[in-house]
């Protein structure tokens, strides 16, 4: 438990977890969900998904200027 193996294991493990932004950078955009729609925001990129909530499959990530016509709707 305390021996330096173990530590650097625990490094590559954690340098992995950072490799998927997928999982650990999605927010949600509120004016756009309150549009009623998904509202993921793919942070690495600034985009945010317009599909309808709860859409299935994956999400379709669109430019600043969509999403805000999504969210004026
Ligand atoms: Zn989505």
């Amino acid at each position: 438990m305390n021996s330096s193996d173990q530590g650097a294991y625990d490094t590559r493990t954690a340098e992995n977890a950072q490799a998927r932004p997928d999982l650990n950078s999605l927010h949600v955009r509120e004016d756009v969900a309150r549009a009623g729609r998904c509202a993921n925001v793919h942070l690495p990129t600034g985009r945010t998904c317009t599909l309808p909530a709860r859409h299935p499959g994956s999400c379709q990530f669109v430019g600043p200027e969509d999403a805000e016509q999504v969210a004026a709707q």
